[in-house]
């Protein structure tokens, strides 16, 4: 069965272009009933922190990409990783290499001048245990020199480089440390991923990380190498762009459930399928879907996405998902009475909302309390006449009862006693109600407020 996996390095926060790599692996796996599973790749102990690797688990739970069993350390796999490059040893398929930095410095500055090839040379090669020094060593792979060598990549198709290229890397430093390159072989053998999905700016990586499966005899992996994410202009995304981490996307208020869609369709495809569901996306996805060129990151399309997302989630799940919002955010949590209100509400939030920014703002009716004080723009639409028309209708509303019929019945009906068209009404109505010119539709509001506050909105616009 699929076994996939993420492995950032803790070495800064969560890319989008990382969030998407995880995505795709979450969705390829969790498609299949297989596992997902997540390893840090924290070896490079100056770079990598605590916080970074937090901020990576606080992305991923951000955008409900859960991953089975606890997260793996690479680091504390070095015992076992060390281990592998003996084995390699004893098979002969790697060597001891004394050669010092001075003099792999001394052969590229001659391949330099003799405009031959700097890929470093070693004498040690071929030679044998006996004739071997008392010094420190590096155990270098026994990489071929000559032919070349084809990988199938699910994404870029038949991929051949030319051996030439490779040379005998590293797999153990001298003070015993593994290689990154071993490390990542070593456990993905170990943890049983049978995909191996992630950007191809590794590409070149699986030819060397190749010949470590090979020496082995270890089964290889499926191969997909998912092209980077270029911003609108073509050129790799970056903060000239516009937000870059996941934490940014977050905060920026986007729903998890429109950017797990829009990261779905970044360099991946389904017909002409722009919105879908998790379920959708769990059915379709597919690595033959990865388009082979860079996609573009087009912030219009995630906001329009988004607010399609937002439309269709349940209200209690919005709600819930605004708190994580406000928390994320370090904003003040809901009251009792604005979460009721909210609930009351979200029907009517959620219609135009992309994000929650925007859904708190329609919300502003909710979240203020009497007295309402009107913005500039509001409080012109309450002039004497229309102040006077407020007054009239409060005695109405005392008598409705409180639905929408009947409500749009005496708002037209006291239009209409004025020679004015209902949307006249709005103006004053919306002052009166949200203290704002542009709010929710008027008779949603006094729906949500209900027929006491209403009425107290009103009186108080109209003294
Ligand atoms: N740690 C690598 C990175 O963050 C990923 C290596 C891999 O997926 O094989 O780019």
């Amino acid at each position: 069965s699929v076994v996939t996996r993420f492995a950032p390095s803790p070495t800064g926060a969560l890319h989008i272009g990382s969030a998407r790599t995880a995505l795709f692996n979450w969705l390829y796996a969790r498609g299949r009933g297989g596992k997902f599973l997540l390893r840090i790749e924290d070896t490079d102990k100056a770079r990598s922190t605590d916080e970074n690797r937090q901020a990576i688990l606080d992305g991923m739970t951000w955008l409900g990409l859960d991953w089975d069993g606890e997260p793996s350390s690479q680091a504390a796999n070095a015992t076992r990783h060390a281990a592998v490059a003996h084995e390699l040893l004893a098979k002969g398929a790697a060597y001891k290499c004394f050669s010092t930095q001075d003099e792999i410095e001394a052969f590229r500055e001659m391949a330099r001048a003799a405009k031959t090839s700097t890929l470093f040379r070693s004498p040690w090669r071929d030679v044998a245990e006996a004739d071997h020094p008392d010094a420190p060593y590096v155990i270098r792979i026994k990489a071929p020199r000559e032919g070349q060598k084809t990988l199938q990549d699910q994404v870029q198709g038949d991929v051949t480089w030319s051996n030439d290229q490779l040379d005998d890397m590293i797999l153990l430093r001298s003070d015993g440390t593994p290689v990154y390159m071993l490390a990542v072989v070593v456990d993905d053998h170990d943890m049983g991923v049978t995909h191996v999905i992630r950007g191809d700016d590794h590409l070149a990586n699986a030819f060397r990380q190749n010949l470590i499966y090979e020496a082995m005899g270890w089964d290889k992996p499926t191969l997909a190498h998912i092209p980077l994410i270029f911003g609108p202009d073509g050129k790799k995304l970056s903060k000239r762009h516009g937000a870059t981490g996941a934490a940014e996307y977050q905060a920026l208020g986007y729903p998890a459930a429109g950017m797990r869609n829009y990261l779905t369709r970044l360099g991946w495809s389904h017909g002409d399928d722009e919105f879908f569901s998790d379920a959708q996306a769990r059915e379709w996805f597919d690595l033959n879907g990865i388009g082979k060129s860079p996609a573009r990151f087009d912030f219009k399309k995630l906001e329009n996405i988004c607010g399609q997302h937002m439309a269709v989630a349940a209200d209690a799940a919005l709600l819930q998902e605004l708190q994580g919002f406000l928390a994320a955010t370090g904003a003040d949590p809901l009251t009792e009475a604005q979460k009721s209100g909210l609930s009351k509400a979200m029907y009517c939030l959620k219609e135009r909302a992309k994000t929650f920014p925007e859904l708190i703002d329609k919300a502003h009716f909710i979240l203020t309390d009497r007295p309402i004080e009107p913005e500039e723009k509001a409080a012109n639409h309450l002039t004497d006449v229309s102040r006077g028309i407020l007054a009239e209708l409060t005695p109405q509303l005392q008598n409705a009862s409180w639905s929408r019929d009947i409500l749009e019945g005496i708002v037209a009906s006291t239009a209409e006693a004025h020679d004015m068209k209902l949307g006249k009404l709005a103006g004053p109505l919306r002052a009166a109600l949200a203290g704002r010119a542009v709010s929710p539709s008027m008779f949603d509001m006094m729906l949500v407020l209900g027929q006491d506050e209403t009425i107290a909105r009103l009186q108080d616009a109209a003294d």
